[in-house]
């Protein structure tokens, strides 16, 4: 038998290959199982695809509202073959670059699908990688709810999204999370009649609730339409489209229901549990470290039930590489994780909401901010707020923020939050005029009771 590697990897996603390349760069050997390609969810049917979509929605935005800015252009269409072409020429360009440090790190992937059969081994067809540690990595897929089916042809999930080269006429979105919400954003931006249906009283329910209601406004306006506080009761297909049933007896009908509610890991019959590994509702159960119940034996990202976005995929493989590796290592601070939704409006934030603050039993002030009052705004003819709220007396703990652009404020949130940075202290950086970076500013400047261009 031969050697054991140092590490074998159970998924070549986001989380299995960030640890990969930290580890194969700390000088250990490493093998990742992969099923399908490397890169995972985030690039080949999550966050880039995604991205693409939602950029060329805004180029179609731009043109239609090119009159607003004294240009006058015509709109004539959008051509569906055309976008996947860029979007997947974006992917291919992205997936090579990855493909290429992976190798150059001396990673060894191994194509198919593997199963954990011993705490320090994983097979595949018939090969057994032997490893001295195993990190699982096997991701999330999208999830549906009881009796409702998804055919992949009326009812469908992001993954038949992303494969579409028509538009249609109209889509009933079920869930309002962010990936509802960027897929009813692009849909709508394309020509498409839009419902969201949430079970939960608003858009992004898990955001501050100011951001929310500012989504559903611009969302109002931009003429997509929200059954919120419904609950879905059935669905029922045919050849023409597919009729949607509420609580309450309420029928919508569209040429295609999204199904947005959340996803799934991906754990069952990989031999997880018969290795001892412990499962909580299908997630694997692991330590602030990231380790399972068993010694050897890791999982990171969409697999264990912490937020599932790319970069907290990338943050713990690399803890965990670092930690097998014998270096100091901190755990992950989830509060301070920034999030955006990258629908036109962004909705972007970092640290807690005013509910969790109170939920805490952390007593805090806040400021919202309009961004009416920014320049810069103004110029994009953009409309949305920053809200800041700080400890009394302390650092401030959240920041969130609805407008255009305003997920690329969102390092400069999370400098502030995880530094715990005092208002007053924030309020003293100068923020270059006019960018829409004042809005953050401007918050702070009220926040510590010196309000600029904004009342007390
Ligand atoms: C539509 C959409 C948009 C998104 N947008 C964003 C965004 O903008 N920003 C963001 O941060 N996050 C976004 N996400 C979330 C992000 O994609 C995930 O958080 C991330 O991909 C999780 O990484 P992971 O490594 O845990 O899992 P995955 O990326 O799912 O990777 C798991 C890998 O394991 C492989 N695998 C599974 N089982 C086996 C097996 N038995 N053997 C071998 N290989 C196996 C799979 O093929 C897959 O490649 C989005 C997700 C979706 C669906």
């Amino acid at each position: 038998m031969s050697e054991p590697v140092d590490l074998v990897i159970l998924g070549g996603g986001s989380g299995g290959y960030a640890a990969a390349l930290r580890y194969a760069e700390l000088g250990k050997s490493v093998v990742m199982v992969e099923r399908d390609k490397v890169g995972g969810t985030c690039l080949h049917r999550g966050c880039i695809p995604t991205k693409a979509l939602l950029h060329s929605a805004e180029v179609v935005d731009t043109i239609k509202e090119s009159q607003t800015f004294g240009v006058v252009g015509s709109f004539d269409k959008v051509d569906m073959p055309g976008v996947n072409s860029y979007k997947d020429k974006v992917v291919q360009g992205l997936y090579k670059g990855l493909s290429g440090l992976v190798k150059s790190r001396k990673i060894e992937v191994v194509e198919g699908t593997g199963k954990l059969v011993s705490p320090t081994a994983v097979q595949v067809g018939d090969r057994t990688i032997e490893a001295k540690h195993v990190l699982l990595a096997t991701g999330s897929v999208a999830r549906s709810i009881p009796g409702l089916e998804i055919d992949h042809e009326r009812v469908i999930t992001s993954d038949d999204a992303l494969e579409m080269d028509t538009i249609p006429t109209s889509v009933i979105v079920l869930g309002a999370g962010a990936i509802g919400c960027e897929f009813a954003s692009v849909w709508r931006s394309f020509g498409a009649e839009v419902t969201i249906v949430e079970a939960l009283p608003h858009l992004v329910p898990l955001e501050e609730e100011n951001s929310s209601k500012l989504l559903e406004r611009a969302f109002r306006k931009k003429g997509i339409k929200s059954e919120l506080g419904k609950r879905f009761e059935s669905a029922t297909q045919s050849a023409e489209g597919v009729q949607v049933t509420l609580e309450g007896g309420k029928q919508l009908e569209a040429e295609l229901l999204l199904v947005a509610i959340g996803r799934g890991p991906v754990s069952q019959n990989l031999g997880y549990e018969e290795q001892g590994v412990e499962l909580e509702r299908g997630f694997v159960k692991v330590d602030a470290y990231c380790q399972t119940a068993v010694p050897t034996i890791s999982a990171v990202g969409d697999l264990i039930p912490t937020l599932q976005l790319a970069h907290v995929g990338f943050a713990e493989g690399i803890m965990v590489a670092e930690r097998l590796a014998g270096l100091p290592v901190t755990p992950v601070d989830y509060d301070g994780v920034p999030r955006v939704t990258y629908s036109h409006p962004e909705v972007a934030s970092v640290g807690i909401t005013a509910k969790q603050a109170e939920e805490r039993g952390m007593q805090i002030h806040s400021v919202t901010y309009d961004l009416a009052g920014n320049g810069r705004a103004r110029i994009l003819g953009t409309s949305g707020a920053v809200t800041v709220h700080a400890q009394v007396d302390g650092p401030v703990v959240g920041i969130h923020m609805v407008g255009e652009r305003v997920g690329d404020l969102i390092s400069e949130a999370q400098l502030i939050t995880n530094w715990e940075a005092l208002p007053g202290e924030v309020a003293q950086l100068i923020h270059p005029h006019p960018t829409m970076s004042e809005a953050v500013g401007e918050a702070h400047l009220a926040l510590a009771g010196k309000p600029l261009h904004s009342h007390a």
